[in-house]
């Protein structure tokens, strides 16, 4: 048997008709940037995530930025942060200018510590990025009590999170500004580039509007800087067809996971994930911790497992960021987490056989260490 990482084909296939129609009614209707879809897709994706304004854009690595600029980001400015996530997270700070700086997770949830925020505070910080990890929200209320207390903004990014809660409230809204990304692999995932940023403030999402689009919200006048991060109508397109699908794929993503759970809950040479009381988590990735990590994973590829590593490289140890001095150390929970974080097979599609397929072969590889481990303490 084969199980793939993330089935593609399988999710396309029930949509296919209704997505090629969606298609070629943008083709026939030849709008092909933002346009009436889009439009329709903003209100609902923005709905669904508490947020009276959404702006659809080009990419959530886009929408990182743009969440970070609309604020006022500048040269100078520092932007708190998790080290590990994926680096597009610090991108919403560089590319403003701004200088990112990294702080530990937690060894539970592995989103941002709030205990450690507060030390990274200086004059110049002006945000925190909560980055809702694998589909975990962060800690909102402790994040948002220091963000409070020092008069800086608090920023999602919910690239992996769509739908998740956090004390009965989706993310999207639960900060200033929220950053979404719609890169085919992620929960909502459109058929090319795509993201979103949503607000409940009317003066950021006037920003963000204005940014997106030239800087300009009557064609050839600019009343500031801006650039091109609008979303394609085909884009808008599909997304508007697969979002009343998304309550349900999350709901299967948690049950997956749910089996996973109780399929691997023996097995004491691994961690499984944790998920707080008081969140819903999506899922958008599975990852366990195994101090065999490396020999897990190439044991499953034989098995025709695949699985993937999220991430093999906290942002502080990246070459990127040499100049800003950190070093090894500096981060033990994240770099424990590079080191030996696996990530099991997950999407809405995955069947009871394969979820079954999967746990066997991660529990026969334990069971066959062990074996080997015995038979060496015999030998010695
Ligand atoms: C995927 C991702 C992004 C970037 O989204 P793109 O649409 O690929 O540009 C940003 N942050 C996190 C945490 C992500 O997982």
């Amino acid at each position: 048997m084969n199980v793939p990482f993330l089935d593609l084909k399988a999710n396309f296939k029930p949509l296919r008709e209704q997505i090629l129609k969606e298609i070629e009614d943008v083709l026939d209707n030849t709008a092909y940037i933002l346009g009436p879809k889009v439009t329709a897709f903003e209100k609902s994706f923005g709905t669904m995530h508490g947020a009276e304004y959404c702006a659809a854009v080009s990419s959530g690595t886009d929408g990182n930025h743009l969440a970070l600029w609309a604020l006022g980001l500048a040269p100078g400015d520092e932007v708190i942060m998790p080290a590990n996530t994926f680096v597009a997270t610090a991108w919403g700070a560089t590319l403003c200018g701004a200088t990112p700086v990294f702080v530990d997770c937690d060894p539970r949830t592995y989103n941002i510590d709030p205990s450690k925020v507060e030390a990274a505070i200086t004059p110049r910080t002006k945000a925190v990025v909560a980055v809702h990890l694998y589909g975990q929200p962060a800690d909102m209320d402790a994040l948002r009590a220091i963000t409070n207390k020092h008069n800086i903004f608090l920023v999602e990014d919910a690239a992996q999170a769509h739908l998740a809660t956090y004390n009965g409230k989706t993310v999207g809204a639960l900060g200033d500004v929220c950053s979404f990304s719609f890169y085919p692999g992620k929960n909502l995932g459109a058929y090319g580039e795509g993201g979103a940023v949503t607000t409940n403030n009317p003066e950021i999402a006037r920003k963000i509007k204005l940014y997106r689009e030239h800087g300009s919200d009557k064609k050839y006048y600019h009343q500031t800087y801006g650039t091109n991060y609008r979303m394609e109508a085909i884009q808008g397109a599909v997304l508007g067809v697969k979002l009343p699908h998304l309550a349900d794929w999350t709901a299967k993503r948690r049950a997956v996971a749910q089996q996973y759970n109780k399929l691997l809950s023996g097995i004491n040479d691994i961690i499984l994930p944790y998920e707080a009381h008081n969140v819903e988590h999506v899922y958008h990735l599975y990852v366990i911790q195994t101090e065999q990590r490396d020999a897990l994973q190439t044991y499953l590829q034989e098995k025709g497992i695949s699985t993937g590593l999220h991430y093999p490289v906290p942002l502080h140890l990246q070459e990127c960021f040499n100049h800003l001095g950190y070093k090894k150390g500096d981060f033990p929970v994240s770099e424990q987490l590079g080191e030996q974080c696996l990530s099991l097979p997950m999407f809405p599609e995955l069947t009871q056989e394969q979820i079954e397929y999967v746990a066997h072969h991660v529990t026969a590889f334990f069971a066959s260490n062990t074996v080997t481990l015995a038979q060496e303490k015999v030998a010695q």
